[in-house]
Parts: structure tokens; sequence; C-alpha cells
């Protein structure tokens, strides 16, 4: 009987919960201080802002950083400074979160769609170069779940076709690429701090880079277009208001003194996973190179065979699996240029040739991971003991015999 399914209403096999923030007193304090300082805002009151900054590029080891709203926001600001022109074109991979090809629409550009690595659900540095053309401006490789992409190799097709390298790390807080920061190899690196991601203040964002004219250009651009020791109505770029509060950035800050040892956890927890899951047929987890010096999971993903498991499909998998107590998702249902914006062109700006098409698109990798294969444990999961890895285990291996052995 112990054998029931949870969605059958058997006993679940992971039975805590995960949570997600973490925190304690000391958050609480310190947002409590900016409260009672009055300084909330930023950056005519206070310099909370200024200091996470500092402390985040030098996290990063990168020279700047420029906080704003979100990881949306950062990208464009990024884009933007990145010298993108009406029409110019942006490689992007298709399976990410929409704000990595919308940002590109935004600045009235293209994004053009190669197909991901079916090993490691980055994009695929054998596939960029056929989509490179004379338009082609940058390329904005997403370190998908806190895996690093083939940075050299990506490195050095920009270099020779002249592009810029905008990282979208907003899964990456900490995860590194040949001992180096995710985020810091590329022109900019683009980082989210919105709810689910494993540096959160609930909204945020932030763009690093090493580049004096990139940072000049994204700090105007996120404070209204004024420049450094220019006058408060004084406003040199066509920017917005783009700021984050004190609050926010207090909170980032605490935060992030709990980022290294959370990122080692999930990272002992990402290598034991994969290791138990090297014995169960139909689960093959995505594959971490030499170069990944520390993977930060922020979703660690396996590819589901369902002739393994009784051929239920992939959506009904994750279904008794979620029931069993992992925190688990089925992922996007469709690779991006599937969604209504692109097959509509919805674009809502005019500088986007006639000739764009995305409905003859087809990426067959990214298509594969979002319909049959991609599972993901969320990173809130990964953050539990030893002891929660196997019972993650336990559940998947309850599941398949339940429905192979029917036992
Ligand atoms: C979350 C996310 C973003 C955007 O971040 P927001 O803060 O939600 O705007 C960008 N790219 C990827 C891959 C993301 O997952």
């Amino acid at each position: 009987m112990s054998q029931l399914l949870a969605i059958d209403g058997g006993e679940k096999s992971v039975k805590r919960n995960f949570p997600w923030p973490i925190f304690d007193e000391q958050e609480v304090q310190v947002v409590s201080e900016v409260i009672s300082s009055g300084k909330w805002g930023n950056p005519d009151c206070g310099d909370e802002v200024e200091k996470f900054e500092k402390e985040f590029a030098a996290f990063c080891g990168s020279k700047y950083a420029v906080s704003c709203v979100n990881g949306s926001v950062s990208l464009r600001l990024a884009l933007i400074a990145c010298g993108v022109k009406p029409g110019d074109e942006v490689i992007v991979p298709p399976y990410t979160f929409i704000a990595t090809a919308s940002t590109v629409i935004e600045c009235n550009c293209v994004p053009v769609f190669v197909d991901i690595h079916p090993d490691t659900y980055n994009l695929d540095p054998a596939k960029i170069e056929a989509a490179i053309t004379s338009r082609t401006k940058a390329i904005i490789p997403v370190h998908f779940g806190g895996l690093a992409c083939d940075m050299d190799a990506i490195l050095d097709i920009a270099k020779r076709h002249n592009l810029r390298v905008i990282e979208d790390a907003a899964h990456a807080h900490g995860a590194e690429y040949k001992g180096k920061k995710l985020g810091s190899i590329g022109d900019a690196g683009s980082f989210s701090f919105q709810s689910s991601k494993n540096l959160t203040a609930g909204e945020g964002g932030i763009v690093v880079t090493d580049d004096d004219d990139l940072y000049a250009i994204m700090n105007s651009l996120r404070n209204v277009g004024r420049i450094e020791g220019g006058q408060w109505y004084d406003h040199y770029n066509p920017g917005c208001n783009y700021r984050i509060t004190q609050m926010q950035a207090v909170l980032l800050s605490q935060q992030l003194k709990r980022l290294p040892s959370q990122t080692e956890k999930r990272n002992k927890n990402g290598l034991y996973l994969t290791e138990l899951f090297e014995n169960i047929e139909g689960i093959l987890p995505l594959v971490r190179s030499e170069e990944i010096t520390m993977h930060c999971y922020h979703i660690y993903i396996f590819k589901y065979d369902a002739s393994k498991f009784g051929d239920i499909p992939k959506d009904k998998f994750v279904e008794m699996l979620a029931a069993e107590g992992v925190p688990c998702f089925k992922g996007y249902p469709h690779p991006l240029y599937k969604q209504p914006l692109f097959q509509n062109k919805n674009f809502m700006c005019y500088a986007i040739p006639e000739t764009v098409d995305y409905t003859d698109v087809i990426c067959p990798v990214a298509e594969a991971a979002c319909t049959t294969e991609a599972v993901w444990i969320l990173q809130n999961g990964m953050l539990g003991e030893r002891e929660d890895m196997e019972g993650f285990v336990d559940a998947v291996l309850k599941i398949q015999r339940a429905v192979v052995l029917k036992i």
C-alpha cells in the first residue's frame, strides 16, 4: 500500500516544504532601518543602491554594475548601450523566458532564433554562424537554468563577426565558467531579482560590465538620461526612470551574503542528484562539462523518456512527480517563436522589416525540450538536504514502478 502514488491518494515521497525566499530578522531589520530613515528613493537621498551595485560588481568580478527595475530592462539597457539600431538582428535561443527576445523587439530589432544544444539546452554554437547576416549586431546567450553556455565558442564567433555578446544571466547568479562568474564574460551581463530567481528582492535587475562607455550609457539610460556630474534637470540621453528603491538595495545586500553558501549547496545537491539519476532508465540529466566550475541550479533539468515510463506523457509525469512532493515544473509549453507575439507579429513598432516571418521557424531541439523532454526541479528544491535529493529519486522510481510494473 505504501506504493500507492500520491496523485491517487497515497503517501508523498517527499514530505517537507521548500520555502522561498529565505530570510530572517536581519532582512526585516535592514529594510525597517531604511523605512525609519525616510530615505526611500534613489539617487537623491542615500547611497544604499550604489553600495549594493559595488558589492554585486565585486561579487561578479566586474568593474561596474547598474541596477534597474527588473531583468528585462537590464537586457534592454545593455542592448541600447551596445548600439543596436532599428532593424538590426540579434541572435537569441528559443528556449528561454520571453524577455530575452521581447526586449530585442522593444529596441526595434529583430530576434533571430538559433536552436539549443540537446546536451545543455543552451544556444548551440555550431548553429550560430549560419544565422549571421550583415545586419547581425549581437548575440544573447542565456545560461539556462544556471548552466554556463559554451562561452569560448560564442566569444570566438562574436570576435570574428564583430558582434556584441550580452549574457542573459537571469538564472545564473554565482554560477561560473572556467572559474569566472557568469555575466562577467561578455560585453555585458544581465541579471534578474524577480521573486523566483536565486537572488531576489521581489523585483529588480542589474547589468554588469567592464566597459567604461557601456557603463556610462546604461547608468544614464536608467536615470532619465542624466549624466554623472550633470544637473538634476539636465537630460542627455533618451532614458526613463528605471531606478530601484533603497529598500530593495538593502534587501539585496543582505540576500547577497547568503548567496555563496546557497549556491554551494545547490551545486553539491545537483552533482549528487545527477549521480543518483545515472541508474534510472529514462531519466537523462543535462550534461555539465568540465568548464562548469560552478552550477547554481536555478533549474535542475533532466530529459524524460516516456518510453521508459509506460508512455505516460511528460505533463502527466510532472503532475505525478509534483504530487509526490517534488518541487518541479514542466517548463515552457513551446519555443518562443511559437508565441502569439511572434506568430502574429504584434510588434507595435514599425522598424522591423515586413519580410520578417516567424511562422516557418523550427528549432527541433527546443521543440522536443518543450513538448516531450524537459522536466524542471526548481531552485528552492535544490536547497534541500542530501536526503531530499534521495527523496526526489525515490519519487521518480515509485512512479516508474507503478506505471511500468503496475506494482
Ligand atoms: C526572469 C528572466 C528574465 C527577466 O527578468 P524580469 O526581472 O522578470 O524582468 C530574463 N531572462 C530570463 C532567462 C529570465 O528567466
